[in-house]
C-alpha cells in the first residue's frame, strides 16, 4: 500500500502522514511510497486507532518513537502567539509528533506547519504544564507577509505549468486535458483565450498555464516570479531528455517549484526500456525517480491516446495537497500579469492571476507603469464576472495601456493610484554609457532566446561603463547573413545552443566578425561581463559601415537641414556618424541626430531603402554628396 492510498482510507491528508512519519524517524518520504510493515503498523496505531481499517495487520517491530517519550518541557515562561505545532514542539522541547498527537486526541488535526490559534496554544500549554503569558507587544506580522489581521485564509487551487523540449508533446498533453476536462463540463467549452485555463478533477479544480513557451514565462522567469505552484517536465520516452529539458528542469529548481514528470508518447516507444533509460537520465539531473527510492514522481503517458493522463492529474493533485496551498482572500488584490494583448473596442487587457484577495469591478489597479480601472472580468468561457478570487485565471480590461507578461498587478485606492501615476509621468532618466557593445543574439528556440535577450538586457543595467546593445536575436544556426549584419552594425554574435553553418567561419574572419557559441547561459553571460571589463581598456575606432547619396536637401525652417538619401549600400544606423564628400572633397562630419523613414523615426535603414537624417553642426548638404555612415567599434572586434 502507498502512503497516498492510507491517507484515503483514513481520510488524514498525506502530508500528515508523511510529517508523521517522518518525525517519527521514518526518513523523508512522498506520498507515492511504498509503505513497510512497520511503517503501516506505525501509521495505523497514529492515525487509525478508531477508525475500522481494512489494511492487513502487522505485528510492529519497533516502538513508534515520540509518543511515549520523556516530556522534556522547558521551564521559561512561553508567549502565547499564533505557532505552528512544529513551533510549539520546539518552545517546549518535545517531540512535534508528541504535539500532534495531544492535538489529534482533542480532534484536533494539524500537521507540523499549520498555524494554530492561541486558544489552542493555550490548552497545550497546560497540557504540558508550561507557565504561559501573552505578548504585550502583538506581532503584526507573522509568518506570511500576506495575512493581515482580518485574513480570511482558503485553500485555492494549485497552478500548473507544462514545460519540455520543442515537440515533446506540451501542446498535446494541453489539448487533451482541456478537451477531456473542460468542455464536457462546461456549455460552449473554452471560448477566450486568456493563457491560462482550469480544470476540474475529482478533487478540485487545478490551474493549467496554457502558453509553456510563450513570452510570460521567460518575464515571469527573468523576474524570479514564482506564478506557478508546481511544474510538469514533459519528456518524450524515445528522445528522452534533450538541452531544453534540462534548462527547463533548472528552470524549475531555480524557482524551488516541484517536479512532476510525465514520460510521453510511450505508445510509440522502440522499446520498454526507454522509461529506464529517461529514469537514469533523470538521476543524472539530480531527480531520482520515487520507484528508486527517491522523491521525483515519473507518470508514464500517452498524451496523444490519453494513456493515464487522469494519473498524471491525480499526482498533480496529490502533490498540489502536500503543499497546502492557501490564498488570504481578504487582502487587497495582489497578482501577476500573464499576457497582456490590445482587443478591438476594449482596449488593453491582461490576463491576470491573483495571489491574494478579490478583484471587483471599478477597482482601481497599478501593474508596473501602467494603471486602469477595472471595466469588466472575463473569465475563459467568456462568462463576465463581478469579481475574481485567488488563482482563478482572468482577463481584467480598463488598462492605461499594454501590461508587462510578468508584472505584479495590485489593487490601489485612489490615493495610491494618484501616486503611481505621478510616479509614472516621471520623466525615465537616461543614463548614457560610455561605450556600447553591439551584439547579434542567436539561440535555439523562441524561449532561450527570451531568456538570453532578457538576461543580457538585465547585465547591460548593472553594467557601468558598457551598455550591451541587442541588434537583433533570432532563433536558428549562425547564417552567413548574421555575418554580414553583423559586421554591417559592428555587431559581435553571441549564440546559445547553436552551430554555425557552412562558410560562416571563413566569411567571419574575412569580415572580422567575432561569433562566440555557448551551451550554458552563464558561461555566457559570464564570457560578456568579461568583454563589458576588457572594454574599459580598449581602444574605440570608427567602422564604416554604409554609404548613401543625397538626392534631396529640406532647409525647414525651426527644424533644421535635412538630407534626403538612397542607401547604396550596407545600413545607416541612427547611432552612428557622417562622413559627407562632395567630389573627393570633405564637407564635414558629425553625429547623426535623427534618422527618419517615411516620416518615422527608426534605429536603421538597410540598403535600397530611402532615408533622411540630420546631423550635429552639419547644414551644408548638397544633390549628389556621397555620405558614409560609421559607427564606433572596439578595436580587437
Ligand atoms: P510541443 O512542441 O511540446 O508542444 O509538442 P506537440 O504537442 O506539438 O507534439 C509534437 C508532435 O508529437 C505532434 O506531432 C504530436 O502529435 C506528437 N505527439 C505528442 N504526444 C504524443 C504521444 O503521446 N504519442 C505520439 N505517438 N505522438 C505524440
Amino acid at each position: 500500500m502507498r502512503i497516498y492510498e492510507f491517507s484515503k482510507l483514513v481520510d488524514v491528508t498525506s502530508k500528515e502522514l508523511l510529517d508523521a512519519l517522518q518525525e517519527a524517524g521514518y526518513g523523508q518520504k512522498t506520498h507515492m511510497a511504498v509503505l513497510s510493515d512497520e511503517e503501516l503498523s506505525f501509521l495505523e496505531k497514529t492515525f487509525g486507532s478508531d477508525k475500522e481499517l481494512k489494511v492487513k495487520k502487522h505485528k510492529p517491530k519497533k516502538e513508534a518513537k515520540g509518543a511515549e517519550q520523556e516530556q522534556g518541557a522547558a521551564s521559561e515562561e512561553l508567549i502565547i502567539e499564533a505557532m505552528t505545532p512544529g513551533d510549539f514542539a520546539h518552545a517546549v522541547r518535545v517531540p512535534v509528533q508528541d504535539v500532534i498527537l495531544t492535538l489529534l486526541k482533542s480532534g484536533i488535526v494539524a500537521p507540523k506547519n499549520r498555524l494554530l490559534d492561541e486558544p489552542i496554544i493555550q490548552s497545550l500549554a497546560v497540557h504540558y504544564q508550561i507557565s504561559y503569558k501573552k505578548p504585550e507587544i502583538r506581532h503584526e506580522e507573522k509568518k506570511e507577509i500576506f495575512i493581515s489581521e482580518s485574513a480570511d485564509i482558503k485553500k485555492r487551487p494549485p497552478i500548473i505549468v507544462v514545460l519540455g523540449h520543442v515537440d515533446h508533446g506540451k501542446t498535446t498533453l494541453l489539448d487533451f486535458i482541456r478537451k477531456t476536462r473542460v468542455a464536457s463540463r462546461e456549455k460552449g467549452g473554452i471560448t477566450q483565450h486568456l493563457g491560462a485555463y482550469s480544470v476540474d478533477t475529482k478533487h478540485g479544480g487545478i490551474i493549467f498555464i496554457d502558453t509553456p513557451g510563450h513570452e510570460a514565462f521567460t518575464k515571469i522567469r527573468a523576474r524570479g516570479v514564482k506564478t506557478a505552484d508546481v511544474a510538469i517536465i514533459v519528456v518524450a520516452a524515445d528522445d528522452g531528455l534533450m538541452p531544453q529539458t534540462i534548462e527547463a528542469i533548472n528552470f524549475a529548481k531555480q524557482m524551488h517549484v516541484p517536479i512532476i514528470v510525465a514520460i510521453n508518447k510511450i505508445d510509440k516507444m522502440s522499446s520498454p526500456q526507454r522509461l529506464e533509460v529517461v529514469k537514469r537520465q533523470l538521476a543524472e539531473q539530480d531527480l531520482l525517480p520515487e520507484e528508486w527510492g527517491g522523491q521525483v514522481v515519473v507518470v508514464p503517458i500517452s498524451a496523444k491516446e490519453g494513456t493515464n493522463v487522469d494519473q498524471l492529474l491525480e499526482m498533480i493533485d496529490l502533490q498540489a495537497q502536500l503543499m497546502d496551498l492557501e490564498a488570504d482572500v481578504a487582502g487587497p488584490a495582489k497578482g501577476y500579469v500573464l499576457e497582456s494583448k490590445l482587443e478591438k473596442g476594449r482596449g488593453a487587457v491582461a490576463t491576470v492571476i491573483l495571489q491574494q484577495g478579490h478583484l471587483r469591478i471599478g477597482d482601481y489597479f497599478v501593474s508596473g507603469d501602467v494603471t486602469g480601472r477595472v471595466s469588466s472580468l472575463t473569465d475563459s468561457f467568456g462568462r463576465r464576472l463581478k469579481e475574481v478570487g485567488p488563482a482563478h485565471p482572468v482577463q481584467v480590461a480598463g488598462f492605461s495601456d499594454l501590461a508587462n507578461a510578468g508584472d505584479l498587478f495590485e489593487a490601489v485606492d485612489k490615493t495610491q493610484l494618484r501616486k503611481a501615476k505621478a510616479r509614472v509621468a516621471q520623466p525615465v532618466k537616461v543614463v548614457y554609457k560610455e561605450k556600447a557593445i553591439n551584439l547579434l543574439v542567436k539561440a535555439d528556440s523562441n524561449s532561450s532566446k527570451e531568456a538570453l535577450v532578457d538576461a543580457i538586457e538585465k547585465l547591460s543595467r548593472k553594467t557601468e561603463h558598457a551598455d550591451f546593445h541587442i541588434v537583433q536575436a533570432s532563433v536558428g544556426d549562425v547564417n552567413e547573413s548574421d555575418v554580414t549584419f553583423a559586421s554591417h552594425t559592428g555587431a559581435m554574435i553571441y549564440g546559445l545552443h547553436v552551430k554555425t553553418g557552412s562558410g560562416v567561419q571563413t566569411l567571419a574572419k574575412k569580415e572580422q566578425v567575432h561569433i562566440e557559441l555557448h551551451d550554458i547561459i552563464y558561461k555566457l553571460l559570464e564570457s560578456l561581463q568579461e568583454r563589458a571589463e576588457k572594454e574599459k581598456e580598449v581602444k574605440m575606432i570608427d567602422k564604416k559601415i554604409g554609404e548613401a547619396v543625397i538626392r534631396k536637401v529640406f532647409d525647414i525652417k525651426k527644424v533644421g537641414v535635412i538630407a534626403g538619401c538612397y542607401v547604396q549600400e550596407g545600413i545607416f544606423s541612427a547611432k552612428g556618424k557622417v562622413v559627407v564628400w562632395r567630389r573627393n572633397q570633405n564637407i564635414g562630419e558629425g553625429a547623426i541626430t535623427s534618422l527618419q523613414r517615411e516620416g518615422k523615426t527608426v534605429k536603421e535603414v538597410h540598403t535600397g531603402f530611402e532615408c533622411a537624417f540630420m546631423a550635429q553642426d552639419l547644414t551644408d548638404f548638397a544633390v549628389d554628396d556621397r555620405v558614409e555612415c560609421y559607427i564606433s567599434v572596439p578595436e580587437t572586434a
